[in-house]
């Protein structure tokens, strides 16, 4: 794939510390999408706590949420109360990424990012990967022509803060999982960049035996699939800041993620 880069993404990969190896382009440079018109974020789930309180809501059951549109399904993780991670929450995290075209329907982009679930700055603001790791994503897809709100869906597998920043225990990734699933189902996305341990265990675990043994640098620099949705791996933000050489790794593979969506046409 030739990737032609201009000054402002150079820009951005060089606050992410990744040398480009390509050379200077001289071809027309590449843009996404013209976007016909920038529209206000979807900032779902931002519902507080104290308001979920007042709600008796649970959770509807896999079923049940298989058969919502977009709107009842912000509404069922607004109120859901299925797991103990409800106690501890300040606000759910639906997910963030430009609004839809019409009510009940979901947002229509190509790129969606699964990460992991909602740390403190998350809860608070009731968004996913804001604070430095939401800075460092938002520059990892900057450099390849997308931003939030406008022509990416960005998401979570768990929906509510674990407590102190604790891995979620598997029976509340199990309880949260359908509502990313039907989030996959509604968006019907072209990629799916999976960042991070929770979000490839939770896209792959029908379609790679073992996979929550298998180390994340086995698993990365091939594509795989979710209901036939392609799936890139690559490492959490949040690892990056802490692993800085492994960003190289991280925009390699932006890059094979860009280039399946171009091979898909
Ligand atoms: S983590 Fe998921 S399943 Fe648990 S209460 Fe929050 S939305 Fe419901």
């Amino acid at each position: 794939m030739s990737l032609d880069l201009d000054e402002r993404q150079r820009a951005m990969l060089a606050e992410m510390d990744i040398r480009v190896w390509w050379p200077r382009a001289s071809a027309p440079v590449v843009t996404p999408e013209p976007i016909a018109a920038k529209q206000e974020p979807v900032r779902a789930g931002g519902q507080k706590a104290s308001e979920n309180r007042a709600t008796p809501a649970s959770q509807p059951g896999s079923a049940g949420i298989a058969q919502m549109d977009w709107d009842a399904l912000q509404a069922a993780v607004a109120g859901c109360r299925a797991c103990a991670l409800c106690e501890h929450r300040q606000r759910t995290v639906f997910g963030v990424g430009p609004a839809a075209a019409a009510p009940g329907q979901a947002p229509q982009v190509d790129w969606m990012v699964v990460g992991e679930a909602p740390g403190e700055n998350e809860d608070r603001q009731g968004e996913p990967f804001v604070g430095q790791a939401g800075k460092l994503l938002d520059n990892m897809l900057r450099a390849i022509g997308l931003e939030r709100h406008v022509n990416v869906f960005i998401a979570n597998v768990i929906k509510c803060r674990p407590p102190g920043n604790r891995n979620p225990e598997p029976g509340e990734v199990a309880q949260c999982a359908p509502y990313l699933h039907r989030q996959i189902e509604l968006l019907a996305p072209k990629i799916i960049l999976a960042m991070g341990r929770f979000a490839v265990n939770a896209l792959l675990q029908d379609s790679v035996p073992e996979v929550h043994k298998l180390p994340l640098g086995k698993l990365r620099g091939q594509v795989h699939h979710y209901r036939g949705v392609p799936v890139v791996i690559t490492y959490h933000p949040a690892y990056l800041l802490r692993n800085l050489p492994d960003k190289a790794k991280a925009w390699a593979d932006l890059c094979l993620a860009r280039e399946t969506l171009g091979r898909a046409g």
